[in-house]
């Protein structure tokens, strides 16, 4: 259940108590002394590079300030997870800032600290620091995340090639129309899906599922890759911008979850919506045509779905959307942005 956002609760702890009392239990590892010191000492294995992320979430920008709080540390965590598994790299470390609004309960907090430890024991990441603050603006939560990888095998943006074959994991918009189920925009009712569609839907806005489990496939098979975390269509052509080349997107290809098909065929939802929509975090791939069968079967080892959508081409800057009969598709290409 969520909690009262605005609930005064008396007697709370201070900031150095609440520190010792609910991220202190998460910090268990040597290098982060119990929340003791200044910084912490990661270790750093010889014949590794480090890989780091930071991602910020604030309310009711990327979460609304009632959602339940541990979903929300979740999110900040797995935001973070999945940028790593695009990048091939293992995480193992966090640090976490958090700005509380004034009005902040503990019983809010102890909830957050349950759902940071709950998916700490699902990926094998360890608390090593942060910081805690106030924030008269709203919550935001900003988590770094830290992954290790054999050196010299990030896997960037950067490095396609012409005629790579590109694959997405997953499936693509469940969390654009999860968003509308969750805010209770008026045009889910013409989607005519089962409350129990509507409810997988907004689980995945809510709680992605970041494909920590395909690193080792993305660092063995993938020339380039990223996260699809602001909509696939404005990602790929990020992807495209930075390895100075263009993609056909083949839009029957897209894999799309039962609801979403179904929110399509009966309108009120176009497929724009479901490749413009952000928050997937699936991962986006570009393989090389003679690493296709091993990345599929490294997929399907670690039961990742991944679906070829297209392939990079050095012809045509820019993302090119074709259907079926390979007639080019007008869409609205446009990746989020803050501001
Ligand atoms: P300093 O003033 O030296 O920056 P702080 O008093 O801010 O130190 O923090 C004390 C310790 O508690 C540090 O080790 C810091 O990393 C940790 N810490 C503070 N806030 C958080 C948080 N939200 N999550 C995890 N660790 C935190
Ligand atoms: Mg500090």
């Amino acid at each position: 259940m969520a909690h009262d956002p605005h609930a005064v609760a008396p007697g709370r702890p201070g900031e150095f108590d609440l520190i010792a009392d609910y991220f202190a239990p998460l910090a268990s590892r040597p290098g982060a002394f119990g929340l003791l010191d200044d910084a912490a000492c990661l270790p750093v294995r010889p014949g590794t590079d480090v890989v780091v992320t930071k991602d910020a979430l604030a309310a009711n920008v990327h979460f609304l300030e009632t959602d339940p709080p541990d979903l929300i540390a979740r999110k900040a965590l797995r935001v973070n997870l999945s940028d790593l598994a695009a990048k091939g790299a293992e995480p193992f470390a966090y640090f976490l800032s958090i700005a509380l609004p004034p009005d902040w309960a503990e019983a809010w907090i102890a909830d957050f600290a349950r759902g940071l430890r709950e998916d700490q024991e699902t990926y094998g990441v360890d608390l090593y620091g942060g910081d805690t603050l106030k924030s008269p603006g709203g919550l935001v939560v900003s988590i770094t995340a830290i992954g290790h990888l054999p050196a010299g095998a990030m896997v960037t943006r950067l490095g396609g090639r012409s005629d790579d074959l590109l694959f997405v994991t997953g499936t693509i918009g469940d969390a654009a129309l999860g968003l509308k189920v969750h805010a209770g925009a008026p045009e889910v009712a013409e989607w005519r899906l089962s409350p129990a569609e509507q409810a997988q839907l907004r689980d995945r806005y809510l709680l992605p599922q970041p494909r920590v489990a395909l690193c080792e496939a993305v660092r063995s098979h993938a020339s380039a890759a990223m996260d699809v975390s602001d909509g696939l269509l404005g990602d790929l052509g990020k992807l495209c911008r930075a390895s100075g080349l263009g993609a056909v997107l083949k839009s029957d290809r897209v894999p799309l979850s039962a609801p979403v098909a179904t929110a399509i065929q009966n309108g009120g939802a176009g497929l724009d919506l479901a490749l413009d929509g952000g928050d997937d975090y699936e991962v986006l791939v570009a393989i090389p045509p003679d690493r296709r069968t091993g990345f599929e079967a490294a997929a399907a080892a670690v039961g990742i779905s991944a679906t070829e959508i297209g392939s990079l081409t050095k012809f045509a800057p820019g993302v090119s959307v074709i259907d079926a009969g390979g007639e080019t598709v007008q869409m609205r290409s446009r990746s989020f942005e803050h501001f």
